[in-house]
């Protein structure tokens, strides 16, 4: 049996190195709440990311939850967002007890279609939640000319936008803020973590108080705060991650170009558009199935998997069609978001998957109809 080869493989720095740097927390036994290591690593994150002001975050999900929670939206009012995200998105806007306004994406690149939004706006509406899904940069300039326009606030789920620029600043410089994942299967991991980039300095003093729960001195708390805080060694694993990222992101690249130039010659099969105006973090990726290729999405997931090659299906199903949103909330025409979800596989990449791995899994791809 060949070696299970599945979408992704958590980066890990060498051992050695990991080790030599938790040692001094035996010496402080300062393992959590804001330590040395989480100021260090905020600091080149803001850096890294090139971003004014950024908040570390226990994981992805809190980041998004709680800074949409900082805006203070009132009960039950409506987020426009797209369907076609991890289930996070949704759950951080429907925890907040707001409501999700399902848009329909763009088929060409899975981000939310700016173009219908507007026809969702009520007077309801309080905020717009895109996602930059694989790191495909949202239509940014018209979402904020429709947020001005109606004075609605825009968060990004950059989840997938670790280091992505456009137009030459950091993904997170756009709208009110951003929210990043550093999950163990992101391009970037903290094990657990994630952050949130913003550039109003009172948001931070919000979502300290909501990381922290609202303690501001020995006897003061003066706000109703949860705990989301990235622990130390979190941070450290971050501190190590990062300066090897630059070699990990050279080794994704030479597997995307590799899968690029081989399936976009695959009839049947396509890629999404790529945004001339953005750098790429090669973190998934993604390939549309069309009916023309000759097998099923779901065939070619079969045929890979009996290879022992764990493909994923992001995103199916929809967040909207999943048991617990579905047929609750306002019926928007998602039809594009819905067939692509039905269409598109996620192809294992990784820098350590290695030219040989990525060969086998375009020979199979060519294998068109039988198996
Ligand atoms: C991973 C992810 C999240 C959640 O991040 P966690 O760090 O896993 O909590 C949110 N949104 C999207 C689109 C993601 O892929």
């Amino acid at each position: 049996m060949s070696e299970r080869i599945l979408v992704t493989r958590s980066s890990m720095p060498p051992y050695e190195e990991y080790i030599e740097a938790i040692r001094p927390l035996w010496d402080t036994h300062w393992l959590t709440n804001m330590g040395i290591y989480h100021q260090k690593l905020e600091r080149e994150l803001r850096e890294y990311l090139d971003v004014h002001e950024l908040s570390l975050m226990v994981n992805g999900h809190m980041a998004l939850e709680l800074v949409i929670q900082s805006f203070g939206f009132p009960r039950d009012a409506e987020v426009i967002t797209t369907p076609f995200t991890f289930i996070s998105t949704t759950h951080a806007i429907v925890r907040n007890h707001l409501k999700p306004v399902f848009c329909d994406v763009k088929s060409s690149d899975g981000t939310i279609d700016e173009e219908k939004i507007e026809d969702l706006i009520t007077e309801h509406t309080v905020a717009i939640v895109p996602v930059h899904v694989y790191g495909n940069v949202c239509n940014i300039e018209r979402i904020q000319e429709i947020a001005d326009k109606y004075n609605l606030k825009v968060i990004y789920d950059a989840a997938h936008a670790f280091g992505v620029k456009y137009k030459g600043k950091g993904i997170g410089n756009f709208g009110d803020a951003s929210a990043f994942s550093f999950h163990a299967t992101k391009v970037f991991n903290t094990i657990e973590g994630g952050a949130v980039a913003f550039s109003d300095h009172k948001i931070y003093e919000k979502l300290y108080n909501l990381k922290n729960f609202g303690i501001r001195g020995e006897e003061l708390v003066t706000e109703v705060g949860a705990n989301a805080k990235m622990n130390e060694f979190a941070a450290i694993m971050g501190l190590c991650n990062l300066r090897h990222l630059d070699g990990a992101l050279a080794g994704r690249k030479e597997i995307y170009d590799f899968y690029r130039e081989e399936i976009s010659q695959i009839e049947g099969l396509s890629l999404l558009d790529e945004n001339s105006d953005a750098t790429k973090n090669y973190a998934y990726f993604p390939v549309v199935v069309k009916d023309c290729y000759g097998s099923s999405r779901d065939e070619i997931f079969e045929r890979l998997r009996e290879n022992n090659i764990f493909a994923r299906k992001y995103f199916y199903p929809l967040t909207a069609d999943q048991a617990c949103f579905k047929n609750k909330y306002r019926d928007a025409d998602i039809s594009n978001a819905r067939k692509l979800s039905k269409q598109i596989l996620i192809l294992p990449m990784y820098e350590e998957l290695g030219r040989g791995n990525a060969g086998k899994i375009v020979s199979l791809l060519k294998k068109k109809g039988g198996r």
